[in-house]
């Protein structure tokens, strides 16, 4: 409120607002942790992947004892920033965005912030919030470098524009599970993120730079670029809506460095009796409420409760599936 930028109003706006974060890695978790503590109203955190001690290095919501649970980061993050502020609404949600629960998950807040590691799920969020008018602001990180934008449609550029056609996203292949990210730089970017974030949620968007960042930390670089508006964009000019409209959405995708994600179930899995009728046949079988993890040598199989499931050691879909039919059937 001293802040001459925010002021009591502002930060009454802010205590009224609703944000959602997408992805609960190393910048979300930073994100999450800034909005919490300056007060946003209530705040949604969506993640599909669960803590492992590799995360902590940078991943700063998460402790050994939520990877020693192998909790859940949406619910990891939850208890985490309760602690934090209670006074705040918080609401962890275990799912995987796709086009079919986008509506269902992202409406009914006023901002999207990016904390997801991959352009399939940004490009589906992108046009979520072309369609239905909703600001976000995207974010990512590898390495010792970093970038971020404020989407705000009709009146900025969207990713859309940024990265299709010409180099697009699909080049990218070096991801933080390839070649590592350090810590500074995605606390550095979830800060300009969530800079933006207190700017529109506090009702001051006039304060807004409307311009590309990025950032290298080992170098010393620092860039900011006016990005102008595509005319023959295909989300924000023409409304052609690929990715929310998922036509083509594998059951199978891959995730992170050697492994995949399954999809094959729309429907809920009964854990414990899951967890009863696997504990004979796999090893080092371990449960809490929200997953269950098992070792298939030389793999490793980690399964949610919305029929989810990662497996880890492969990057062959049809290993994946056929893992996933022996132990939880077709
Ligand atoms: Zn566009």
């Amino acid at each position: 409120m001293l802040f001459a930028g925010i002021g009591p109003e502002g930060q009454h706006r802010l205590l009224a607002s609703r944000a959602t974060i997408v992805g609960c890695g190393a910048i979300g978790a930073a994100a999450a942790n800034l909005l919490v503590r300056a007060g946003v109203g209530s705040l949604k955190i969506l993640d599909r992947d669960f803590v492992e001690p590799s995360n902590l290095q940078r991943q700063t919501l998460f402790d050994e004892s939520d990877a020693r649970d192998a909790l859940p980061k949406a619910i990891a993050a939850e208890r985490k920033l309760r602690s934090i502020n209670s006074a705040v609404s918080i609401q962890g949600v275990v799912a995987d965005l796709r086009p079919q629960n986008a509506e269902a998950l992202l409406s009914g807040c006023d901002l999207l912030l990016d904390g997801t590691d991959n352009f399939e799920t940004r490009f589906l969020m992108n046009d979520f919030s072309v369609k239905s008018g909703l600001p976000w602001i995207y974010a990512a990180a590898v390495a010792s470098y970093g970038l971020t934008m404020t989407i705000r449609p009709g009146l900025t550029s969207c990713l859309a524009c940024l990265l299709e056609p010409g180099s697009s996203a699909r080049t990218l292949e070096e991801t933080c599970d390839t070649i590592g990210v350090l810590g500074p730089i995605v606390n550095l970017i979830a800060s300009w993120q969530v800079a933006e974030a207190l700017k529109i949620l506090a009702g001051r968007t006039e304060a807004l730079h409307g311009r590309l960042l990025s950032c290298d930390v080992w170098r010393g670089h620092a860039q900011s670029i006016r990005m102008a508006r595509n005319p023959q964009c295909r989300a924000c000019a023409q409304h052609n809506f690929t990715y929310l409209e998922g036509e083509a959405q594998p059951h199978i995708t891959l995730c992170g460095r050697d492994s995949v994600q399954i999809h094959e179930r729309g429907r809920a899995l009964d854990l414990a009796a899951l967890a009863l009728r696997l504990r004979p046949v796999v090893e080092d079988l371990r449960q809490n409420d929200f997953l269950i993890h098992f070792r298939v040598a030389p793999y490793d199989m980690t399964v949610f409760a919305d029929g989810r499931a990662i497996l880890k050691g492969t990057k062959d879909p049809a290993v994946a599936r056929s893992i996933y039919a022996r132990y939880l059937g077709a």
